[in-house]
């Protein structure tokens, strides 16, 4: 899960990172009450989960309480790179010296975290990294470890500070690996780390990535979620516990076990594509291994919902869970839905308990499901449906 910057600049502030005061404003009117009680220089600053707002017009500064509500009027509601602005960070201006830029992640080819350091941060990391990568300084960081004074010290040579320098940087790196390791971050970056005429280093920009798998240790977390910003559809997949995620074609797709789906997806997507309108899935869900009817169902109202979904593959290989529970999933998914269950259901099963699962779809004859063997030829006909139903409409 990615952070706002205005999200990851508290994070900071709470880990002790040297932050200035920043709060969020969705309209004009706040932007100049924020900047009024900050007084002095502001700077007004969209909130996109993407970065190069600066360049997009998304980071302005304003003299005064009245220009800062001229600057959130123009942010907001900006297309950055296919992000709308809803908000904006009204933040305390910084008189800036120098820009230098400084990240912490996760290697995962080098199996270790990686600190990255640089003396010229502020623009485009990934350019500096191209065109001049001896001035990008990169550190393996023990996890065991960390960055301690001596880690700190190694890194901030190898990036070319002077001892002066890297007296006064070495304790705002240690506080951002005490952000990385305590909120279990896979990301923490801060683009420009700055230090000011006055000598102070701040941290200017922030962008963290936390580690989902580790939100079970952070309740407090739930409140970062970034509901409107997700898919409707994932959200409310998410609430009833489903491995779901949104596509953009026409078969809703069903399967178990997250290896079948992703094969599943690539056969509906070939079955597709000579046929009019040339149909694709329209979304991943696993319903995994010992699914219930309850998950059946749940899985079937979500991809149901889906207003382009126009017909759906169930593609089930029994192990664990039999071929006969499933079946008694999709009929008790069908019964419960009713007329929601508007549109039609290929079915294919295999594996344990094969023929009692048939059976039973067989006998409880659902006009809008059909039950097809294999599973190139049941990804045909579910394509086939969805290239009628388009075609009709
Ligand atoms: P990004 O473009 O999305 O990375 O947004 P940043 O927050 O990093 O801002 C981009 C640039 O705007 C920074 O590199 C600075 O040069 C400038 N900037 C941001 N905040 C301030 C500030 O408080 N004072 C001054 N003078 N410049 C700022
Ligand atoms: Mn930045």
């Amino acid at each position: 899960m990615d952070l706002y910057e205005y999200q990851a600049r508290d994070l900071f502030e709470q880990h002790g990172v040297p932050v200035l005061r920043g709060r969020v404003a969705e309209s004009p009117d706040r932007a100049r009450e924020i900047a009024q009680e900050f007084g002095g220089t502001a700077v007004v600053k969209a909130q996109v989960k993407t970065g190069g707002r600066g360049k997009a017009g998304g980071v302005k500064i304003a003299k005064s309480p009245d220009e800062a509500a001229v600057a959130a009027e123009q942010i907001l509601g900006l297309d950055i790179k296919g992000h709308v602005v809803r908000r904006v960070m009204v933040a305390e201006g910084a008189d800036i010296a120098e820009e230098y830029y400084f990240s912490l992640l996760l290697d995962r080819a080098e199996r270790t975290y990686l600190a990255m350091c640089s003396r010229e941060g502020g623009m485009d990391i990934e350019q500096l990294a191209e065109e001049r990568p001896e001035a990008l300084a990169k550190v393996c960081v023990d996890p065991l470890v960390g960055i301690d004074d001596d880690k700190a010290g190694e890194i901030l040579e190898a990036a070319g500070f002077g001892v002066h320098d890297a007296v006064r940087i070495a304790p705002v790196l240690k506080s951002l690996w005490a952000v990385y390791r305590d909120e279990d971050a896979t990301l923490v970056e801060v683009n420009p780390l700055v230090k000011t005429g006055d000598g102070r280093i701040l941290a200017l920009d922030g962008k963290i990535s936390l580690d989902e798998n580790a939100a079970f240790r952070h309740p407090e977390r739930e409140a970062l979620a970034d509901v409107e910003a997700d898919d409707p559809l994932e959200t409310r997949a998410k609430e009833k516990g489903l491995n779901y995620v949104k596509l953009d074609g026409q078969v809703g797709v069903i399967g178990n076990g997250a290896g079948l789906v992703m094969s599943t997806l690539d056969v509906v997507a070939a079955a597709g594509e000579d046929l009019p309108g040339s149909p694709r899935p329209a979304n991943f869900l696993d319903i995994g291994g010992g699914a219930s009817a309850k998950v059946m169902a749940d899985g079937l109202d979500v991809i149901l919902s889906d207003a382009q979904v126009k017909s759906v593959f169930v593609n089930v290989f029994g192990g664990i869970t039999a071929c006969n529970e499933v079946a008694n999933g999709v009929v008790a998914a069908l019964t419960e839905l009713g007329e929601r269950a508007s549109k039609p259901l290929v079915v294919r099963l295999d594996g344990n308990s094969v023929e009692v699962g048939r059976a039973i779809l067989a006998e409880y004859d659902h006009p809008l499901v059909t039950v097809v063997e294999t599973m190139d030829a049941a990804a045909r006909k579910a394509a086939e449906l969805a290239a009628e139903s388009t075609y009709e409409n």
